[in-house]
């Protein structure tokens, strides 16, 4: 994919990008952060329960840190909140917690820069007293691979690149870049929370098998494409920015237990 830029408002932009259906993208989760970061960030889905329990977390904060120019739609913070309160038991509330922040690296992004950088500007840590907390930078730049729109690179961080974004929107504006953040937003939280099979094993059989780690199903907001440059040619109509019923069903199967969960960093 490197080198290929594809404008978005033309027609061969849309026609290359269907041709690229069958090239299996970089994914927008990072499956070796284990290895890499050491066991205290834990990986892609280790604070699943954390969310979806209230037993030592009563509470949420959600921290994110935008670089100027970079802020994320209203709409965005509020969706956040809905979906995470449809699935996380807090309560004593989920808050959303907004900074400005002028990153030091404004190009190019990878894994490791993006943990690094989002523990360092992170203000407080994940799990603290009853407070659970979940890390987004949206910083300037682009990821290396990138048709990458958002990461999740631990148990609590993830990055959206709001210049990617941008440059996603579709044909005519549709869907327009904010419909295009609102669903990258929703697509990266679920990745925390354990979605598809990141943690589990789920008893449905809607995970991607050409995309690992995705909803083979075009209407939830873990649908594969969400997280790619590309999704202006997967869907006709509007981007799916919702868990669907397998997805919710997986979540309501991890908090009750019934569905084992590992690499959990806690556990009620
Ligand atoms: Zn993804």
């Amino acid at each position: 994919m490197d080198g290929k830029t594809m404008s978005k408002q033309s027609l061969l932009g849309i026609l290359l990008a269907s041709l690229l259906v069958t090239v299996p993208l970089a994914g927008c989760f990072d499956e070796i952060s284990d290895a890499i970061n050491g066991e205290s960030w834990g990986k892609v889905g280790g604070l699943t329960l954390a969310c979806l329990r209230s037993d030592t977390y009563s509470k949420m904060v959600v921290e994110i840190d935008y670089a100027p120019g970079y802020a994320p739609e209203s709409s965005t913070v509020s969706l956040l909140k809905q979906r995470l309160e449809q699935v996380c038991d807090k309560p004593n509330g989920i808050s959303m917690d907004l900074n400005e922040y002028t990153f030091s690296e404004t190009s190019s992004w990878n894994a490791d820069l993006v943990r690094s950088v989002a523990h360092d500007t992170m203000d407080d840590s994940p799990l603290s007293g009853s407070t659970l907390r979940w890390h987004v930078i949206m910083p300037q730049g682009s990821y290396s691979d990138d048709s990458v729109l958002g990461v999740a690179v631990d148990a609590s961080t993830i990055a959206l690149f709001g210049d990617s974004i941008d440059d996603a929107n579709g044909l005519f504006n549709r869907p327009s870049s904010e419909e295009v953040e609102n669903s990258v937003m929703i697509h990266e939280f679920g990745h925390l929370l354990g979605l598809v099979n990141l943690v589990y094993t789920s008893p449905a059989d809607h995970e991607d098998a050409d995309h690992p780690g995705h909803s083979n199903n075009d209407d939830s907001v873990m649908y594969w494409a969400v997280e790619s440059q590309s999704l202006g040619a997967f869907f006709s109509g509007d981007l799916p920015s919702e868990f669907d019923e397998d997805d919710l069903a997986d979540m309501e199967g991890m908090k009750s237990g019934d569905i084992p969960t590992s690499d959990q960093l806690w556990r009620p």
